[in-house]
């Protein structure tokens, strides 16, 4: 490897980097992580730290799991690469199928259509349900309904149905068709509620009144996270997600549930939905399919969805996308090697115990912070701080103080992340409780460092 320097001049010089300012990375460099063990990442300055973030909400099972690594090394040397477009398919992704049938049978999710990363998932998913209403004779049925600080990934569908302005506005216009409703966040909301289930009668109340407006017979799909990850870690009230299975039932509208995030453990359920007892119709998998050793995604289908296009019988249901990398053999051998794992150590259990500790623990810094306006967890092992200068006025804390604080944790031993003015934490599912306790005295020393 080249010497620190070199690659921090070089780095600043010659790359640009996602969902970054290039000035920014100029100003601030990155720090380069170059060794992770455990749920430890090592910088190249051989600063060791707990990683709070999980990689980006992917490395669920921590940086040495072996056996998922093993299956990469394995299928590279067998079949490094072959497509499953019509004509060839490979042994990998058809076991894979079977497991993630097995895995999403109580979701009723039965049939996988394999991508190369959230932003894909989000993308077939939403062309599906269009594809879905086409073949039953709908085809006015073209709109698409979400929530405001809902992340849906980088595509321009996915940028059109996300909510959040950072991500849209230098892109606009985006896809026409897409309408946002009201997320249900306690701590800002336009309807000055605070109580979480109240909150979430008004929301669903808006969506209803959204889909007459819109007319329900022109929107083919709601699309929303189980718990907002992204947008600053939001969980509903548990009133919400199956208020909105009830609302899409009546209307004819199919839900996908966009579980980039919240699939395989995290929320401390096999899947977000399942944590609110809701089946979907469609679900956005990615990220720690795979650990996030390899780039893949699943859209798992409802058996529902897929009789109408397995029995379409007028060439409708032909599906019309497909990525290159969609079933990569390598990919899929990571993914079966890391579903086993997953279930073998029951990462969803330490996720709910570890997301209890954290959100206590976190609970406890706003009593000895006042620039920790919000707390939210609860759900497994997806938390966040939100930040402000003033408690009365919510105002949003600067950049600078936030990342000072952001820094002077990091020093202090766990890598955390900063997304606007919250802190957000996403660790491996399988951190230890001294781990946790780790993250939460960094944070301390952070938020100590600017008091
Ligand atoms: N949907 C959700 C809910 C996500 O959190 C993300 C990524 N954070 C995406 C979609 C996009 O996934 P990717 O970055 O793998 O394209």
């Amino acid at each position: 490897m080249k010497d620190a320097n070199f690659l921090k001049e070089h780095n600043a010089r010659h790359l640009w980097h996602p969902m970054a300012h290039p000035a920014d990375s100029l100003a601030n460099p990155p720090d380069i992580i170059v060794e992770g063990e455990g749920v430890h990442i090592t910088d190249v300055d051989g600063h060791r730290t707990v990683d709070g973030v999980g990689g980006l909400w992917n490395v669920n099972l921590g940086y040495s799991c072996q056996p998922v690594k093993d299956a990469i090394a394995a299928q590279l040397d067998r079949l490094p690469y072959y497509s499953i477009f019509r004509g060839t398919t490979n042994d990998n992704v058809i076991e894979l199928a079977e497991r993630l049938r097995d895995f999403f049978a109580p979701d009723g999710l039965t049939r996988a259509f394999y991508t190369s990363g959230g932003s894909d998932s989000v993308e077939i998913a939403l062309r599906l349900a269009r594809q879905y209403h086409k073949i039953r004779g709908e085809a006015g049925r073209v709109k698409y309904l979400s929530v405001k600080k809902g992340y849906h990934g980088t595509h321009t569908l996915g940028a059109s149905v996300n909510g959040n302005a950072n991500f849209r506005t230098q892109y606009e216009p985006l896809m026409p068709g897409c309408y946002h409703v009201p997320s249900p966040y306690t701590y800002r909301n336009p309807f000055g509620e605070t109580d979480h289930e109240k909150l979430a009668q008004l929301c669903l109340s808006a969506i209803e009144d959204e889909i007459k407006f819109q007319d329900p017979s022109t929107i083919a799909a709601f699309i929303m996270e189980p718990v907002l990850g992204a947008g600053g870690v939001i969980p509903p009230h548990e009133s919400f997600m199956p208020g909105v299975r009830e609302i899409c039932d009546k209307h004819g509208i199919l839900l996908i549930a966009d579980e980039v995030i919240t699939a395989f453990g995290r929320t401390g359920d096999w899947s977000g939905s399942r944590h609110w007892g809701v089946k979907p119709d469609l679900m956005c998998t990615a990220k720690a399919i795979t650990n996030g050793y390899f780039p893949f995604g699943a859209v798992m289908i409802s058996e529902g969805v897929a009789e109408v296009f397995e029995q379409d019988t007028s060439g409708k249901g032909a599906i019309g996308s497909g990525y290159t990398y969609s079933g990569h053999p390598v990919g899929a051998a990571a993914a079966i090697a890391c579903l086993a794992e997953t279930e073998r150590l029951n990462v969803k259990d330490n996720a709910a115990a570890r997301g209890k500790q954290l959100f206590d623990g976190l609970n406890a810094l706003k009593d000895k912070y006042d620039l920790i306006g919000d707390v939210r967890g609860g759900h497994g092992l997806m938390l966040a701080l939100e930040l402000v200068s003033d408690q009365g006025a919510k105002t949003p804390i600067d950049k600078k103080t936030i990342g000072a604080i952001h820094r002077a944790t990091y020093e202090a031993g766990a890598m955390v992340r900063v997304s606007g003015n919250n802190i957000i934490l996403s660790p491996p599912l399988v951190l230890p409780e001294a781990d946790a306790r780790t993250i939460l005295s960094a944070l301390d020393a952070g938020f100590a460092s600017v008091g």
